[in-house]
């Protein structure tokens, strides 16, 4: 027996399929928006379409942007010598609101994971060593501390150290496995400024 209606069953199903959306929270997201007015309902329908048709990689970076390059990267008072390499654009995020590291970006959209079958070429690397031809004096990584940013961030290693730019690797004390922008900002600052060349 269906509990629920065709179209509130169809709902629960399209919304549990994002993540970190469980059945029960898709059940409880669908009776909300059933019970929303209709011109709120149409705006968050409106507001999700307007975001995924008009966000975009930055040029240079590749984190989401509504424009060619996005506002960091189109900072002239931001040092363009300074790349930190992050996972996503959530971390990139989280570095930004300790508003202390003057530096620029590199996100390179996951890490590598040989069990997942993602590999270097999976993920914005080519990119990065394409920035690296240009005025760089430094590489900090900041991949996350678990299997996957630690191996990603050994083989960045071993790719930038043979053209002798300064390669960091954030220091730990970031928890092993935790997601960068789960982390307070203090321990992020503390993490960049103990950063050590690997
Ligand atoms: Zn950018």
């Amino acid at each position: 027996m269906e509990l629920y209606s065709g179209h509130i069953n169809k709902l629960i199903e399209e919304l549990s399929g994002l993540p970190g959306i469980g059945s029960k929270s898709a059940q409880r997201l669908a009776f909300h928006l059933i019970n929303m007015p209709k011109n709120k309902v149409e705006r968050l329908a409106k507001t999700i379409l307007d975001a995924k048709e008009n966000v975009r990689y930055c040029k240079e970076c590749f984190t989401l942007t509504d424009n060619e390059i996005c506002p960091v990267c189109a900072n002239p008072k931001r040092d363009h010598s300074t790349i930190m390499v992050v996972e996503n654009a959530r971390d990139l995020a989280a570095y930004e609101k300790t508003g202390k590291y003057e530096g620029v970006y590199h996100v390179l959209h996951g890490a590598i994971s040989p069990m997942l079958g993602i590999g270097p070429n999976d993920i914005r690397l080519k990119e990065l060593i394409t920035r690296l031809e240009g005025n760089v004096s430094e590489v900090i990584i900041a991949t996350n501390s678990s299997l996957e940013g630690e191996t990603t961030a050994m083989y960045i290693s071993k790719l930038i150290k043979p053209t002798g730019i300064r390669v960091t690797r954030i220091a730990s004390g970031v928890p092993v496995g935790g997601d960068l922008e789960y982390i307070d900002e203090v321990t992020l600052l503390r993490a960049l400024e103990g950063r050590t060349e690997i």
